[in-house]
């Protein structure tokens, strides 16, 4: 049996942690130390120039912090990993490794907020040429694509309408116009969607999200083959965005439980979904587990299953979001997602919080649209939940 011939979740729970388990330790320890001394001369010479293995300097490399990657690497089937402070100095130092002025990036509208921000304030000011296609038109990307671009970056589910975009196929286009391919894969998890076995070139997740799963921790990885980590590795180096070693052992820790959480969120987001897709007050369900989600055929061919993030648009608007999260005892009201408690929040205070009320519209994200991050709570007890806060709802507003 070879770690490629075991199941994603035997992975999250055993791989890449060997060679760090010192002094017998059956968990990877945290190694705090900044700096790794030498006796020999010539040994500190070797590592240095990165001839032989070993630490240097925090700010390099770090072993917590390479177990992290270690187990990545092999969660999503790729070569190498490279791990960041944050989700968003994995994707802006994976940008800035390849993007110079006068180069373009073709992408999509619906990407997460502050890669959304890169797109729209960052890569202009660098003279970068930004295109930014409708969310899951297959054709317009493909035809953008088409006109050359060094980067295709795509994003899916999305948040927070969870669109779907066909990797496999936009990974193709992307290949005959020799662009790189880059997947943010935070919503699919390696668990459920594994976008480099489908030909993508760069997979990115911010590990803060359902990775560590306890909204306790910060971090972002990228993978994929080692000629192109190693480029963003020493961008990542010099310009200093590193992982702390402590964020690295709780992400771990975190990851032990992933195909279990994973597995849990997905039950409880699909449940939820269909409850509310019952419910008068409720004026559309997003979930791509849903055979009415526009692209469910796509979304079921390329993850195993259709992950923890849903959103629903209410009756009556922003008056009715007001009344009806408060009322909810089991959720956080909160910006973070995939953590093991339910969260919920409105796009307009969450994910599209700098947009105005219009530019929501135009991207088709209603006043009344809530985001919901499904935790591993008893389902039962979730959808109790909402129906007393739905029945109070209706009951003050009268909707
Ligand atoms: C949260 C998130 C990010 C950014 O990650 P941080 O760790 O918060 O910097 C990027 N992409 C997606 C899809 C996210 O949900």
């Amino acid at each position: 049996m070879t770690i490629n011939e075991i199941q994603q979740g035997t992975k999250a729970v055993w791989s890449g942690e060997e060679e760090y388990l010192v002094h017998g330790a059956t968990q990877v320890p945290v190694v705090l130390s900044v700096a790794y001394g030498y006796h020999d001369m010539d040994e500190w010479y070797d590592v240095a120039i990165g001839k032989k293995k070993g630490h240097i300097y925090g700010r390099n490399t770090n072993p917590t912090v390479h177990a992290f990657e270690d187990k990545l690497k092999i969660l999503e089937g790729a070569e190498a990993a490279t791990s960041f402070s944050t989700g968003m100095a994995a994707i802006s130092n994976t940008l800035a490794t390849f993007l110079v002025p006068g180069d373009r990036i073709v992408s999509i509208k619906d990407t997460y907020g502050g890669t959304n921000k890169i797109f729209t304030e960052f890569l202009p000011r660098q003279q970068v040429n930004v295109t930014l296609c409708e969310t899951g038109n297959h054709e317009e990307i493909e035809a953008e694509v088409k006109k050359g671009c060094k980067i295709l970056y795509l994003e899916t589910p999305t948040n927070p309408t969870v669109k779907i975009t066909d990797i496999a196929r936009m990974a193709k286009a992307g290949q005959a116009a020799g662009a790189l391919v880059i997947v943010d894969n935070t919503f699919g998890t390696p668990i459920n969607q594994n976008p480099i076995a489908l030909g993508a070139d760069l997979v990115i997740h911010s590990a803060t999200k359902f990775l560590g799963g306890h909204a306790d921790a910060l971090g972002g990885v990228v993978c994929g083959s080692s000629e192109l980590v190693e480029q963003i590795y020493h961008y990542r180096e010099i310009n200093g965005a590193t992982m702390d070693p402590m964020a690295a052992y709780l992400i771990l820790r975190g990851m032990k439980t992933l195909h279990l959480r994973v597995r849990q969120q997905c039950t409880n987001a699909k449940a939820l979904a269909e409850y509310l897709e019952t419910k008068e007050i409720v004026e559309g369900v997003y979930y791509p587990g849903l055979p009415t989600h526009p692209n469910h055929d796509i979304a079921k061919s390329q993850m195993k299953d259709f992950g923890g993030m849903l959103s629903f648009a209410v009756k009556g608007g922003v008056e009715t979001v007001r009344e009806l999260l408060p009322k909810l005892k089991l959720a956080h009201r909160a910006a973070n997602l995939g953590a093991v408690e339910t969260t919920v929040g409105p796009a307009r205070t969450t994910s599209h919080v700098e947009c105005t009320p219009e530019e929501r519209a135009a991207m088709g994200i209603p006043e009344g649209l809530i985001r919901v991050s499904c935790g591993i709570e008893e389902i039962e007890d979730i959808l109790a939940d909402f129906e007393q806060a739905f029945e109070q709802t209706q009951a003050t507003l009268k909707v």
